[in-house]
């Protein structure tokens, strides 16, 4: 009865929920440094919104339209109205980015390792994966990603900063990568953690956009914001792509507290601001105790940082029974470890000089 591409599928694996986590492994609290949450919180202006949401309306159906978040949205991107698409997650945008433009045969570029969810996508539409490696420092092999691309490619992926990597491209080295991309090619450019980025003032790619009508740039409530809960993510399209993909995505798909949620997030952007500037603290630190301890990693610009670990699976085992959850499993003998607030940076450092102690 399954469609031949779901037969095989390897579901993108949820994070187990942390009381449960806590039960099964007799250890409490635990600390989830695994999914790139904000371990600041969110806005207080958040809880006023969700406070503030009228119950009365939970009755009826959602803005389907999102209106009011969508105007705030395009202001504060500098992006017409009519060209966003708001998703229940930036997860939503990716599935219907893949529902949209990938028949079965068609191919899909990307470097890898990075966002799993652009590959579990493209196989249940059937269409050819091709990964391109990324180079020894985890950015992207340019020429690679490039030379990857024929006749049938539909989608270049181009997660910026690199999830897990966290690696980042410059504009300009964007700009000059997107001038190399045929024309028939979407490049699907992921912003999730661009809001982290210090290296550069100006690291969007919503600049290129007047440059390029083959680009969507992607973007989430998940992170920065810290409102992972709320699933609240949108993408900018280009203008003669955008009908269709409105006419695949459900109508409901935002419901009305998300939007209530993100709308008060949006505003605050001195939260923003200030998170930012802990990331950025928490990440020099990170690269400092790493380099410090001959620890191998790609330089960050995210909410994370990459790194070679020696027994990597003992070593996220040994921090689990200590309390702190890390990713691995993105390659081998590598962790992926989210910024924690100053004490647990400093505890899960300890722990990991006393693992290899
Ligand atoms: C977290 C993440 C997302 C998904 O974000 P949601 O809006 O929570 O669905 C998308 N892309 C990347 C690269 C991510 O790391």
């Amino acid at each position: 009865m399954l469609k031949p591409s779901v037969t095989h599928l390897h579901p993108y694996v949820p994070e187990t929920p942390l009381p449960e986590l806590e039960k099964q492994i007799g250890v409490s609290p635990i600390v989830r440094l695994s999914a790139n949450e904000n371990p600041f919180g969110t806005s207080p202006a958040v809880k006023k919104a969700i406070q503030g949401f009228d119950f009365n309306t939970t009755r009826q159906y959602p803005d389907g339209d999102a209106n009011q978040l969508c105007q705030a949205v395009a202001k504060f991107a500098g992006v017409p109205a009519e060209q966003l698409l708001f998703g229940c997650g930036l997860d939503e945008v990716i599935e219907l980015v893949a529902r949209t433009f990938l028949s079965p045969g068609d191919e899909m570029v990307e470097p890898w390792p990075t966002f799993g969810e652009y590959k579990i996508h493209a196989q249940i539409e059937d269409a050819t994966i091709i990964d391109v490696p990324v180079q020894a420092d985890g950015q992207f092999d340019v020429d690679g990603l490039i030379n990857a691309i024929t006749p049938k490619t539909k989608l270049l992926w181009l997660c910026n900063p690199n999830n897990p990597t966290g690696t980042f491209l410059p504009l300009a080295q964007m700009r000059a990568l997107l001038k190399r991309v045929p024309k028939h090619v979407l490049v699907m450019i992921d912003e999730a953690y661009v809001d982290f980025v210090t290296d550069e003032a100006q690291p969007s790619a919503l600049a290129l956009i007047p440059e390029f009508d083959n680009i969507v740039v992607m973007r989430t409530f998940s992170k920065i914001y810290g409102l992972a809960a709320m699933r609240v993510g949108y993408a900018v399209i280009p203008k003669a792509l955008v009908a269709a993909m409105q006419a695949v995505r459900l109508p409901y798909n935002l419901n009305s507290v998300s939007q209530a949620a993100a709308l008060a997030a949006l505003a605050d952007q001195d939260f923003v601001t200030t998170i930012r500037q802990r990331v950025a603290k928490a990440r020099t630190q990170w690269e400092a105790f790493l380099a410090a301890n001959g620890y191998q990693y790609d330089h960050s610009q995210a909410n994370f940082i990459f790194f070679k670990a020696p027994r990597a699976a003992e070593l996220k085992d040994y921090l689990l029974h200590h309390g702190f959850l890390v990713r691995d499993g993105l390659g081998p003998d590598q962790l992926r470890v989210t910024f924690g607030t100053d004490a647990q940076n400093q505890q899960i450092q300890k722990l990991m000089t006393a693992f290899y102690a």
